[in-house]
């Protein structure tokens, strides 16, 4: 889910261009982790190579996308579909269906997976049948078909 710049955002840029001053834009485009899909804020550290900024920690770094993790978001996409629209499902049903027995260790996992699904525009993150923002959700959440 792109988190959208207030209005007056464009405006400052518009103005600070009109006085001659350069702004770099796509400091201002929202940028989603490649790993587990949370939205990144734009750090001074990365005022340089932020066009080649792909993970928001050393950690998502070191994990990249593993084949287990491309697994989980087609699991995520292939339980979805069998349920009705508006149905849910929970990771966990996600982690189980890739890896009946080690499934605990895959619910971090199926989290970053369902979040890099909702950057994709396929699925929603719920909780309490409400839409939340899959960065900031604490505690259970569900998925849903977009
Ligand atoms: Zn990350």
């Amino acid at each position: 889910m792109a988190a959208h710049a207030s209005p007056w955002v464009g405006e400052v840029i518009q103005r600070l261009a009109q006085a001659g001053c350069s702004v770099v834009s796509s400091a201002d485009e929202p940028k989603v982790c490649a790993s587990c899909g949370r939205t990144m804020s734009w750090r001074k550290k990365w005022a340089k190579n932020w066009d080649e900024v792909r993970y928001c920690s050393d950690a998502c770094r070191r994990r990249k996308i593993r084949p287990v993790d491309t697994a989980l978001e087609t699991a995520i996409v292939g339980l979805l579909g069998h349920r009705a629209q508006g149905a849910t499902i929970c990771p966990s049903e996600a982690a189980k269906n890739v890896d009946p027995e080690g499934w605990r260790a895959l619910m971090k996992p199926a989290r970053s997976a369902a979040n890099r699904l909702v950057d994709a525009g396929q699925v929603v993150i719920v909780q309490r049948g409400q839409v939340v923002d899959s960065a900031t959700a604490k505690g259970p959440i569900r998925i849903r078909r977009a």
